[in-house]
């Protein structure tokens, strides 16, 4: 962890600003700039906890922060600050050690060789597949995903329900497997945490020019090469490129960009891959757009998947959407119905521009819970 101190900046700052949060040591914003008041809650907390108070957060410090930040004592994922790929890792190592009993496995990786995370909860034959943050901005998601997970295994473990829920049941009949975010290096650009000297941020800030009109980091979806992977599948992925080109997302782009063929970008394949591997009963990705959740994909009409959406849509207040998709090809979900004939749903988690600030999180987390219980049942 490196050494933090007045006038220290970005990602770090937010974990220790909401880890002396969570402790009742801060209580300004999460915002990743460490000023007087987190140098005050830092003062407290080494006075607290017997460290010299010099209001610097080295070694000995962070030493001390860890059982926090790792939930040996509290909760583990945090919500209420940004959330780029390497906090996720450092979440889901800290539940592999809380929760011995969920099991992380990776289905490939990224372009820029991160590898991609996938969680199993339960071992009953009804599997189904959640996936979230194929596209970059919307990685509030993937927290609601995270959040999730924690709030799954402390109910297992605790033999308790959850909303109602009974977890011991779910994970006996049923296995989840939950892929948190499907596109990290994108996550990473927009959040502001790549690396500004390789070549692949370099690349992107080149890509962002060509599109002027679209916010960069902030309005990029694509994956880090510019391809929006979510218009990457063998599903009409033709028309999704007429589409596309005629909207003048020709190159390489923020998003909306459906690559050189289908399947080219290694995020899309190995998602496509690892559904092949199982016999999903039911998919749910999740996006960031207006408190919606879509079920059909063209004509298709997979039996029971009318009636689970309005389950859904009764769950979570969301609007059930009965019309097709208006130009959406190529899509995962797209893909997953027209070669499984499977339900499979678009959820739109949120209101607003994305990517969506983590002040709505409660409020996300609340409404989407008990579709993640229901998808499973
Ligand atoms: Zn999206």
């Amino acid at each position: 962890m490196p050494t933090l101190r007045f006038g220290s900046r970005g990602i770090y700052v937010e974990l220790l600003q909401s880890t002396l949060k969570k402790l009742g040591f801060y209580f300004g914003e999460v915002d990743g700039i460490f000023g007087s008041q987190t140098r005050d809650a830092v003062y407290r907390f080494q006075r607290e906890f017997g460290l010299v108070v010099d209001g610097i957060v080295g070694p000995r410090t962070w030493e001390k922060l860890m059982p926090y930040i790792n939930g040996i004592v509290g909760s583990i994922v945090p919500t209420d600050m940004t959330y780029p790929y390497r906090i996720l890792i450092m979440n889901l190592e800290a539940l592999q050690r809380k929760y011995p009993f969920l099991e992380t496995f990776y289905y490939g990786e990224s372009v820029l060789g991160k590898r991609l995370p996938y969680i199993k909860l339960g071992n009953g034959s009804n599997t189904v597949f959640y996936s979230a943050t194929i596209h970059a901005n919307e990685w509030i998601n993937s927290v609601v995903f995270m959040k999730f997970i924690e709030d799954f295994c402390d109910a297992y473990a605790n033999n308790r329900n959850l909303r109602g829920y009974n977890v011991r049941e779910i994970f006996e009949n049923s296995t989840i497997y939950l892929a948190p975010m499907l596109n990290p290096d994108g996550v990473d650009l927009v959040t502001g945490v790549i690396s500004q000297s390789i070549p692949a941020y370099r690349d992107a800030v080149e890509i962002s020019r060509n599109y002027p009109r679209i916010p960069f980091p902030g309005g990029w979806k694509a994956n880090i090469r510019g391809v929006d992977l979510n218009l990457q599948f063998p599903a009409e992925w033709e028309e999704a490129r007429r589409v596309k080109f005629a909207q003048g997302f020709t190159i390489p782009a923020p998003r909306d960009f459906v690559g050189f063929g289908p399947l080219t970008e290694p995020e899309a394949l190995s998602a496509y891959n690892f559904t092949l591997e199982n016999n999903f009963r039911l998919i749910l990705t999740y996006h960031t757009q207006g408190e919606v959740i879509f079920w059909r994909y063209l004509n298709y009409e997979p039996e029971e998947a009318e009636r689970i959406g309005q389950q859904f849509a009764n769950v979570s207040g969301y609007q059930l959407i009965n019309e097709v998709e208006t130009n959406s090809y190529a899509g995962y979900r797209d893909w997953f119905i027209s070669a499984y004939r499977r339900p499979g749903y678009t959820v739109e988690t949120g209101l607003g521009v994305n990517p969506l600030p983590i002040s709505q999180f409660n409020t996300i987390y609340e409404d989407n819970i008990e579709i993640l219980l229901l998808g499973a049942m």
